[in-house]
Parts: C-alpha cells; sequence; structure tokens
C-alpha cells in the first residue's frame, strides 16, 4: 500500500480528524464531486436525471458505527420514508447499507430486525434487492452470517465482498449455498498484510480470479453477480471474460460511484450493458470521503486547488 493511501486511510479513521475537518468550508466544496449534495432531496433529483438515460441508481445515506442503540432507528426511519418516496417517484432505486448504521456493533438481534423490516418494506414497495456494505475485516465473518440468515428468510438481498481478502475465494464457497446477490469490489479500508493482499496488482489478481468465478456460477445458479469497480482494464478483461465463458449480458452488471468515470458509464450503457450508480448523501460523509480520496490520492490536489 501506497504511504498516500496510508495516510489518508489513517486519517479516515482519525476521532479528531471526523470531528472537525467536516466544517472546513474548502472540503465541504471538495466533496461535490462525489455527491450531489448532503440532502436527500438532491439525491433524489440526480437520480431522476439518471433515469432518463436508463441508468438506475444505488441510495447510500452515509453514517457509521453509531454509539447509540437510538441512532440506529433513525437509520431505519429514513430508509422507510425513502421507500415511500421511491415508490410516489417511480424511480428504479436500490438501497445499500452498512450494518454498523443500524446498531451492529451494539447488537446484533436489534440489527436483524431493524434491516429485516427495511428489507420486506423494499420487496412489497419496490421488489429490488437491498444490498448491505461490507465494512472493515473486523466484521467480515459476523457480516457473512448475518447475511446468510437473512437471504434464507427475505429473497431480496445483496452483500458486498472485497477481493483484497486473502479468505474471499472461500467465503464466497461459503455463501454459494444461500444463491447469493454478490457485489464484488476491491475493498477500501486500511487492512493488515495478513489479512489483505498489500499490493495493487495481487488485489486487482483476486478480483479477476473471483469474477471468473461469479460468473461461472452465475451462469448455471441464481445468483446475481455485480461488479463494483471503475478499473477500465479490468472490466474489458471480465467483458472478454464473459463472452468466452458464454455468460450473457444480462446476467452481469457493473455498479460505480457517483461522479467517478461518468464518461466510462456512458460508453457500458451504450454497449447494452447494466450500470447501477451509487449515490451517496447525508452529512456524516468526511470517512467516506477519506476512503474515495485514498483511492486515488491525487484526488487531494482536487481538495487543495479549493483552498485557493
Ligand atoms: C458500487 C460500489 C460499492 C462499493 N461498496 C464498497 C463496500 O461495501 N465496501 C468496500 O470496502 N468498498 C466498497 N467500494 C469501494 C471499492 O472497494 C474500491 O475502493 C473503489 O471502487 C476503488 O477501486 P476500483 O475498483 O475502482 O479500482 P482502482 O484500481 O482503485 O481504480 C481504478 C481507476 O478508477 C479511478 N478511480 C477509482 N476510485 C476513484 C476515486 N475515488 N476518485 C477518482 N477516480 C477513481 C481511477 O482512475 C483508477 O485508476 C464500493 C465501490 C463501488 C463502485
Amino acid at each position: 500500500m501506497s504511504i498516500s493511501r496510508s495516510i489518508l486511510l489513517w486519517a479516515s479513521e482519525n476521532k479528531w480528524m471526523r470531528k472537525n475537518v467536516p466544517s472546513f468550508g474548502f472540503v465541504k466544496s471538495a466533496i461535490k464531486k462525489f455527491m450531489p449534495g448532503e440532502k436527500l432531496e438532491d439525491a433524489l433529483d440526480a437520480a431522476q436525471k439518471f433515469k432518463t438515460v436508463n441508468t438506475p441508481t444505488i441510495f447510500t445515506k452515509l453514517g457509521e458505527n453509531i454509539t447509540d442503540l437510538s441512532e440506529g432507528l433513525v437509520v431505519r426511519d429514513h430508509y422507510l420514508k425513502l421507500i415511500d418516496q421511491v415508490a410516489e417517484r417511480n424511480l428504479d432505486i436500490e438501497i445499500s447499507l452498512k450494518l454498523t448504521q443500524l446498531g451492529f456493533d451494539l447488537s446484533v438481534d436489534e440489527t436483524y430486525e431493524r434491516f429485516k423490516t427495511i428489507t420486506k418494506k423494499v420487496n412489497e414497495n419496490l421488489g429490488n434487492v437491498i444490498w448491505i456494505d461490507m465494512e472493515g475485516s473486523a466484521y467480515t465473518q459476523t457480516t457473512i452470517e448475518f447475511y446468510k440468515k437473512i437471504k434464507n428468510e427475505c429473497e431480496n438481498v445483496g452483500l458486498c465482498i472485497q477481493a483484497y481478502l486473502y479468505s474471499t475465494e472461500k467465503d464466497i464457497d461459503n455463501l454459494l449455498s444461500v444463491n447469493p446477490n454478490i457485489r464484488l469490489v476491491k475493498g477500501a479500508y486500511k487492512e493488515a498484510r495478513d489479512i489483505a493482499f498489500p499490493n495493487k496488482k495481487d488485489v486487482d489478481n483476486s478480483y479477476l480470479r473471483v469474477s471468473k468465478m461469479l460468473m461461472q456460477t452465475a451462469k448455471g445458479k441464481n445468483v446475481r453477480v455485480a461488479f463494483g469497480t471503475h478499473d477500465e482494464d479490468l472490466i474489458n478483461t471480465i467483458i472478454n471474460e464473459s463472452k468466452y465463458l458464454g455468460v450473457p449480458k444480462d446476467k452481469i452488471e457493473f455498479q460505480m460511484l457517483y461522479g467517478i468515470k461518468t464518461n466510462f458509464q456512458n460508453e457500458l450503457v451504450k454497449l447494452g450493458y447494466k450500470l447501477k450508480v451509487l449515490i451517496s448523501y447525508g452529512d456524516f460523509w468526511y470517512p467516506w470521503y477519506m476512503r474515495r480520496l485514498a483511492e486515488r490520492p491525487s484526488n487531494v490536489w482536487f481538495v487543495l486547488k479549493n483552498i485557493f
């Protein structure tokens, strides 16, 4: 891992910076590159625009590691209201959330009930999938167990899996029994060398290996496979591989973050591939934003430019 990436990921976890940096005006204006605005209304308006170009979206209200269980109820109720608004406006939006935003650090059972309530309403009102984000490696196995349990009760749930972990292939094997819906990403957290591949090349190789494994599975089983990446080379290789394996276009999809590689996003849609754009909103954007900077440290120049 590069030094700049390490520093930015360290900063994403630093308590003082989490509390103070969001009030710096120049950072506030720099985040506009990655989100249409802090308010839900900003995200809904953006989703409406994406709808006109046949691009569905995924919504995430930023937040993680709540310290009081009552905060998780507010999050649950936010998503319940969001589902009504999405249905009223006839938008094509899926939800993606972090379990620690509902209280996973404090009570697994409460989190389960809250998540199930949202999932059932998604199924009844939107008829689509709700995604569970994957957080740092301390949560990997508990999140996988949580996912297996909820997937047995509710069909419409997807899980994010990170290719940088050494355990990824074993984790996917473990998940196959529940016909998972998987979003494969490289992984965004600061992980130790004995847990995750430290070198980008190894992460990319792992991503490719796992994507082949998932595409083979998708051919014969009722699993949904989504590739959450902006890596053009990797995506082109996956597309070629899908042709070689005989995986139909509608069996795979790509998911990208709002504001990143927009031209490439449009190209994929023109080529007939399914694409979803993940839109984040909310005021708790600091750790999430630092992880975005860490993915491309040259983004820091963009922040610095805003100072002047
Ligand atoms: C839909 C979606 C959901 C995600 N959910 C999770 C999750 O639940 N858990 C998790 O750990 N991670 C998640 N991630 C983040 C993911 O793990 C990576 O950190 C992120 O996608 C960057 O990696 P990459 O695959 O784009 O490849 P990289 O090799 O990092 O980037 C490929 C190219 O894309 C461009 N690029 C990538 N990121 C940026 C950026 N921030 N700013 C500008 N350009 C950029 C650069 O040009 C770069 O050369 C998610 C990503 C997506 C797209």
